[in-house]
């Protein structure tokens, strides 16, 4: 037996939410944002550059200026009303070896994938703790957990952010709001694509799913967790890799 309508099929019915997504011009935040567009909810994308998947707002932000995370908050709010879900998505990586990673190289990972986090969940949790409700996704890596050689900088960042995520639980969990880390493995996007094929190659060794995932494999458990019936998770870390990094 069903209870409810689902926007899609198979799925169980949501409430309709007002839903951020950083970085949703392109890869997996595209997704992400395509995903919740077509579950019913209503979608802004902040970026850079580009544009957000059709039936979503886009507004130009970057993660590391509060500046404009806040305006580009203040003009959601305004358009599509008090924002539920963050998808803290926006990410980049400098990999090198430890012995050549520059001090600039460090900071700009730690600053746009773990303070860029931290600027857009400071910002969202405002509106959240008023409404007693709020849905947190951190987009972390395996390789936070699993360490990587030539991303010391990448891997910090990105398990910072399960600290980060388990600290808003502690403090914000009897508020009605959850903050879980979802954990990708290699998802085929812009960022994977740079890698040379020989180590591509290397890489699905090691995946015991031998491939790498489609955006929409992320984007489909984001807007899971953001989903009703995932109430009382908050603290995890979900993994989403094809194998790569069980146990954790
Ligand atoms: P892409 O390189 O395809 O996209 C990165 C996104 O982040 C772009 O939208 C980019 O905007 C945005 N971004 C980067 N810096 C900033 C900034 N300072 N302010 C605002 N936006 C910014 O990456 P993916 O889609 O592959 O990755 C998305 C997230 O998933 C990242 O956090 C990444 O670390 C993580 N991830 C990716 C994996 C993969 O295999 N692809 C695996 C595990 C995790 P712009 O277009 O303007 O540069």
């Amino acid at each position: 037996m069903t209870t409810g309508t689902s926007a899609v099929a198979g799925t169980s019915a949501s409430t309709p939410r007002t839903v951020v997504v950083t970085g949703g011009n392109r890869g997996i935040g595209h997704s992400i944002a395509e995903e919740f567009v077509a579950a019913g909810h209503r979608v802004a994308v902040t970026a850079r550059s580009g544009e957000g998947p059709a039936g979503s707002l886009t507004v130009r932000a970057d993660v590391t200026d509060s500046a404009s995370i806040d305006a580009a908050f203040t003009q959601i709010e305004s358009e599509l009303g008090p924002i539920e879900v963050v998808v803290a998505n926006a990410g980049i990586t400098r990999d090198m070896l430890l012995m050549r990673m520059g001090d600039d190289d460090f900071d700009a990972v730690v600053d746009t994938n773990l303070g860029g986090a931290f600027r857009v969940v400071k910002r969202a949790s405002k509106g959240m703790l008023k409404q007693r409700f709020g849905r947190i996704l951190l987009i972390s890596s395996v390789v936070g957990l699993y360490g990587s050689a030539g991303q010391a900088n990448y891997a910090a960042s990105k398990s910072g952010l399960v600290g980060f995520a388990r600290s808003i639980t502690r403090e914000l969990g009897g508020r009605g709001i959850t903050a879980n880390v979802v954990a990708p493995g290699f998802i085929e996007t812009d960022m994977t694509a740079e890698l040379p094929e020989t180590q591509q190659a290397e890489y699905k060794k090691a995946i015991p799913a031998g491939r790498f995932a489609q955006p929409s494999e992320v984007a489909k458990v984001v807007l899971w967790l953001a989903g009703d019936d995932a109430g009382y998770i908050s603290g995890a870390v979900i993994p989403v890799d094809g194998g790569m990094g069980m146990g954790h």
